[in-house]
């Protein structure tokens, strides 16, 4: 078997008037992600981690609309690969996203077909340092394998 990993790093500034959309969840807060359509900054990290692991670009070459949603998954399989697991990290201060992150690894593990045991979502702040610390934005980052399947 061969197996492969990708990683990925977004980042979106928040704002006000938008909401709060990670990993399919919308968050109750007073500002969300500026960004195409939803920008769900997890949903990022996400998809070029899975195009990272193929050596396919990333998500600005696929998807110059910034939107690619979950429509990679099937680019995955199509070269032959399954994803093994899937590890996220959301950097942001505010708001607390520990009640949230239940229902993004139900999301996730849906969209990509996996177990939710494969799927893990942790979050953490900066000790408010730096962007996310200031609350001017929020990063995710993820990684993947991918492991070969049908010889
Ligand atoms: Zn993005």
């Amino acid at each position: 078997m061969v197996i492969k990993v990708g990683i990925g790093y977004d980042v979106h500034a928040l704002v006000e008037g938008r909401p709060l959309i990670l990993g399919g969840v919308e968050i109750p807060y007073d500002r969300g992600l500026l960004g195409h359509s939803d920008a769900d900054v997890l949903i990022h990290a996400i998809m070029d981690s899975l195009l990272g692991a193929l050596a396919l670009g990333d998500i600005g070459a696929h998807f110059p609309d910034h939107d690619p949603r979950y429509r990679g998954i099937s680019s995955i399989q199509a070269q032959g690969y399954r994803i093994g697991n899937m590890d996220s990290i959301i950097v942001a201060e505010r708001p607390k996203l520990a009640p949230f992150i239940p229902q993004m690894r139900v999301n996730l593990a849906r969209v990509m077909n996996l177990d939710e045991t494969r799927v893990s979502v942790k979050a953490t702040t900066t000790e408010r340092l730096g962007f996310a610390g200031r609350e001017e934005g929020i990063a995710a980052q993820a990684i993947v394998s991918l492991e070969s399947f049908g010889g």
